[in-house]
């Protein structure tokens, strides 16, 4: 089966990444593990460590393309059970993947799921605390929509933060990662989950993706202040944070 992913612009891409992740859900966190072997955990307890969530009642976080819960469930327990998290996700089969998680963990009642795409967000102005993002921004096709939205669902105070694949910043890394990324990632997908060219999608997908310092000039642009970013793993991964002030 073909995606027809070749050659489509921004702006026609939702329906084929939709089609991606129905297809992929239930394999979803296997293929995550298997295809960044196991450093996707490492990078969002390093991204939950950085937004240190506070261990009180009432602080709210909105967690945007998440998927199975992987980030909301590390932020509620990284602040004791008491953060209230929303996971918004524009894909029903993902987030049902991700209800099933949260109800064997007994994290039902801390987790909210909604079903919205990123670029629209259903919250009025100054919701959250916090809005987070991990390996989703880059499958939004009009980020700087995106990046308005969360801006605007911030409370003042509020702590905007990305993970995103980003620029290999080391000359050796930089080609193993090349070679791991298109001569592994495709058959490895194709292997579990029958196909191989969403995969090549989603390799081409991290290499338009702007670099850390022109994904933070897009981040200002949208009205964010003090915006910073560290890189993971040689750039494999980069967080980006801001503040909206
Ligand atoms: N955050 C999770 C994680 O790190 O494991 C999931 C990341 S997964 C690579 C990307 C997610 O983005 C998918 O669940 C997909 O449905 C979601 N997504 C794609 N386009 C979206 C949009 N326009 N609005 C909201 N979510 C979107």
């Amino acid at each position: 089966t073909s995606f027809g992913f070749r050659n489509v612009d921004n702006g026609e891409k939702q329906p084929l990444v939709d089609a991606v992740f129905h297809r992929v859900a239930e394999r979803y966190d296997l293929m995550n593990d298997l295809m960044s072997g196991g450093l996707h955990r490492v990078w969002k307890n390093a991204m939950v460590a950085a937004l240190n969530p506070p261990k009180r009642p009432g602080w709210a976080a909105l967690d945007v393309a998440g998927g199975t819960g992987d980030v909301a469930f590390r932020i509620v327990e990284a602040s004791d059970s008491n953060a209230a998290v929303t996971v918004l996700d524009i894909n029903g089969s993902m987030l049902g993947v991700g209800r099933e998680r949260a109800r064997k963990r007994g994290l039902e009642g801390r987790i909210d799921f909604v079903e919205a795409n990123a670029e629209e967000l259903p919250f009025p102005d100054e919701s959250f605390d916090a809005y987070t993002i991990a390996f989703g921004i880059r499958n939004v096709p009009r980020i700087d929509r995106a990046l308005e939205e969360a801006n605007r669902v911030l409370k003042v105070g509020g702590r905007f933060m990305c993970l995103e694949f980003s620029e290999v910043e080391m000359p050796f890394l930089d080609k193993a990662y090349e070679t791991w990324s298109f001569k592994a990632i495709p058959p490895i997908g194709k292997a579990v989950t029958g196909e191989a060219e969403p995969y090549a999608y989603l390799v081409e997908s991290i290499r338009k993706f702007p670099d850390q310092k022109n994904f933070a000039d897009m981040i200002r642009r949208a009205g964010f202040e003090r915006v910073t970013w560290r890189n993971y793993s040689g750039g494999i991964a980069a967080l980006h944070s801001g503040w909206k002030l």
